[in-house]
Order: C-alpha cells, then sequence, then structure tokens
C-alpha cells in the first residue's frame, strides 16, 4: 500500500488533533441539548472520521446509519449521488448531524439533507472532516469543517479509491499510475 502513495497531505497526528477541536466544537453547539442528538455518518468514508470524533464527543447520542453511493471506482465526480440504504433510526423531533468525509461538489450533501428534512427533525448540521473551496457550490455548506484541500482526488483515514486504501492512516496522494 504505501509505495501507491505519492504525498501525504494531513498525517495521522494532525488529524488527531484537529479532529480534538471538531469535537469540542460540536459538544458546545449540543451542549444544553435535550431533544437527543443522531450521528448520521455517511458510508463508508466518514467510518474512521466517525469513529475518533464520536469517542471524544460527551453527550448521549444514537448513530443512523446512510450510504450515499457515487460511482464505483470512479475518482472524480459522484455525478449523481443514490442512496443505496435507507435511515435506520426515527429522526423525528431530534437534533441530527451529518458526518461526511468530504464535500466535494456537494451532490451527497444536498441529497442526503433533503431526504432527512423529510422526517422532520429539529435541526440538521453537517460536519465533513475535508472540502473542496473550489468546487463546493454556495447553497451546500457545512457546520463544521476539519481541513479546506486543494482540488485533488485523497485516499487514507477511511477514504478509497476503488475500495482500497481506507485503513492508510494518513490523507494522501496515490501515484498517477495508481488512478
Ligand atoms: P460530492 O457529492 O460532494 O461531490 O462528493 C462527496 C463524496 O464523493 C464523498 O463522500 C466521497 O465519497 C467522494 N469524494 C469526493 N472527493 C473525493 C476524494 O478526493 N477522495 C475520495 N476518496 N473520495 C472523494
Ligand atoms: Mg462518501
Amino acid at each position: 500500500m504505501e509505495q501507491d502513495i505519492d504525498r501525504i497531505l494531513i498525517t495521522d497526528r494532525e488529524l488527531a488533533q484537529r479532529v480534538d477541536e471538531m469535537a469540542a466544537q460540536i459538544a458546545a453547539c449540543y451542549s444544553d441539548d435535550d431533544a437527543g442528538l443522531i450521528l448520521v455518518p455517511i458510508l463508508s468514508g466518514s467510518i474512521i472520521f466517525l469513529s475518533d470524533l464520536i469517542r471524544r464527543l460527551p453527550m448521549k447520542m444514537k448513530l443512523g446509519l446512510i450510504t450515499v453511493s457515487s460511482y464505483a471506482g470512479a475518482t472524480t465526480e459522484s455525478n449523481a449521488a443514490e442512496l443505496v440504504m435507507d435511515l435506520n433510526v426515527d429522526i423525528r423531533g431530534r437534533h441530527v448531524l451529518v458526518v461526511d468525509d468530504i464535500l466535494d461538489t456537494g451532490k451527497t450533501l444536498r441529497l442526503v439533507k433533503e431526504r432527512l428534512h423529510q422526517r422532520a427533525p429539529r435541526s440538521i448540521r453537517t460536519a465533513v472532516l475535508l472540502r473542496k473551496p473550489s468546487k463546493a457550490p454556495p447553497d451546500v455548506t457545512a457546520d463544521f469543517v476539519g481541513f479546506e484541500i486543494a482540488d485533488e482526488f485523497v485516499v487514507g483515514y477511511g477514504l478509497d479509491y476503488d475500495g482500497h486504501y481506507r485503513n492508510f492512516p494518513h490523507i494522501a496522494v496515490l501515484k498517477e499510475e495508481h488512478y
């Protein structure tokens, strides 16, 4: 795996430190919450971020899992985001925090937020580890953002290329011949 990596953009230590800061922000935001927080991670890219984040959050919460697929193997646009598994917990009247790995074109978050709205939660906020500001449209924003990165395809810390590299501990760019 290591030999496929061209360069590391964000190290595991930097990730850990930033996730600490994000957890503090999120905890402050929901500190007086009596409506029961539901975290909705978008599978599978958010799993490592999620597992680090939730263990730093002190409040009671439930998880509601959803999967949105872009196209398998594609490194570029998630042309039409498609919801392939629906939410498995009741979010009506609850505070919802959507967690995703990366906000790129915004299609994924737009779709997920629309679907969640239909189920009448009390609030919907979003936390993303990474954001590519060059492409993010003005109407799809994230309330909590870990890092802003340039518009290049990254892997590691949960993010894959064609299913691989999710277990690489840093955020990195692959050597060109591996895309
Ligand atoms: P959006 O719908 O905002 O264009 O894209 C969000 C989804 O596309 C992310 O959840 C992620 O699955 C995928 N994606 C976008 N950019 C990257 C990237 O640089 N690397 C990886 N591995 N996935 C990405
Ligand atoms: Mg994703």
